[in-house]
């Protein structure tokens, strides 16, 4: 039987646990974690997005602001916000929504916020503290990644694991953090020779392409957690459009033992991760173990 895992349940739950340390961490710190999210521009996915992530905050009992900046913001004024907020101590957790306008080089701006206060775990530093096994604030939908293989009980360590993609926001950090669990890891991309026969070792499979139900049901290993990252808005026959994933999700069910639907898997657990991560960033500036909170 295939375990469909639900991504809306497991983020809810997570939400919960974070909103009762908070509290924890309120009664410790004297104050609450701050999360201050900046926008540049008008795209509308952001915008909904950006709402999300705010009340999605207030729930779990943390302070959120945001900035918003119009489209024609420059890269010099941009940075400037970022420095500000660097500088103020109401604030934990720095995100900045991407994509930016293209006047701006979003490498610096990523550079520019305090790995400290970088709840997308962007910067090199956390990149690099993360591909050094040490910990780090880790990008929020790799951790989601993570968070749903332990909910369904997927053992990791000793896995053969596949992450398609290589990205610094999903691919790469994710098979860092499948290395960090022990599992045996393999980096596919656009380049890789043979991607059915890479696919049919893998106990773990990661989809991260952006390309979509390119991973076909006959391509996995029966039994295997299939961990569907992908987001893609493709049109229906009545004009409307529908979200799919990078698996195909009618053929690989029945192979998989686990699986994440899109929608409703991996997505719902990104925001959950980021309230995660900026208590754990409110911990380290309050040098407090969030393990012990
Ligand atoms: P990205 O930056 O475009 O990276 C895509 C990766 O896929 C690249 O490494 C690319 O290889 C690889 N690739 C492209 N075509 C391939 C092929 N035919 N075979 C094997 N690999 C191939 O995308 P991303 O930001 O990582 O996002 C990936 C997907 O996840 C997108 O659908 C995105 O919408 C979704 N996403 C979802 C969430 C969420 O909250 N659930 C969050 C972030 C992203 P090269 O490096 O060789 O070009």
């Amino acid at each position: 039987m295939t375990t469909i895992l639900d991504g809306k349940a497991v983020a809810a739950a997570l939400r919960q646990e974070v909103a009762a340390r908070v509290k924890r961490f309120e009664a410790r710190a004297g104050r609450l974690p701050g999360l201050t999210v900046v926008l540049v521009g008008n795209d509308p996915a952001s915008e909904v997005y950006v709402r999300n992530k705010g009340v999605q905050t207030r729930e779990a009992g943390m302070i959120s602001d945001e900035v918003k900046l119009p489209e024609s913001t420059s890269q010099r004024d941009l940075l400037n916000v970022v420095a500000r907020l660097n500088a103020d101590p109401s604030v934990d957790g720095i995100l900045v929504q991407m994509p930016l306008p293209k006047q701006i080089d979003t490498q610096a701006i990523i550079e520019a916020i305090d790995p400290l206060k970088d709840v997308d775990g962007l910067h090199p530093v956390n990149a690099g503290k993360l591909a050094q096994g040490m910990e780090a604030l880790t990008p929020c939908t790799p951790l989601g990644c993570m968070i749903l293989l332990e909910k369904a009980g997927v053992e990791v360590a000793g896995a053969n694991a596949l992450v398609i993609g290589r990205s610094i926001l999903v691919g790469r950090p994710v098979a860092g953090l499948l290395l960090a669990g022990n599992a045996t890891v393999t980096i596919a991309h656009s380049r890789s020779r043979d991607l059915p026969a890479l696919c049919k070792q893998a106990d773990i499979l990661i989809a991260a392409v952006g390309k979509p139900e390119m991973v076909r049901g006959e391509w996995i290993k029966r039994g295997a957690a299939v961990i569907d990252v992908g987001i893609n808005r493709v049109p229906k026959n009545d004009g409307k459009t529908k979200l799919i994933g990078d698996v195909h999700y009618a053929s690989a069910v029945e192979q998989a033992g686990v699986i994440t639907p899109v929608p409703g898997g991996v997505g719902p657990m990104t925001i959950a991760c980021l309230l995660q991560n900026t208590l754990t960033a409110a911990c380290y500036r309050e040098k407090i173990d969030p393990k012990t909170l």
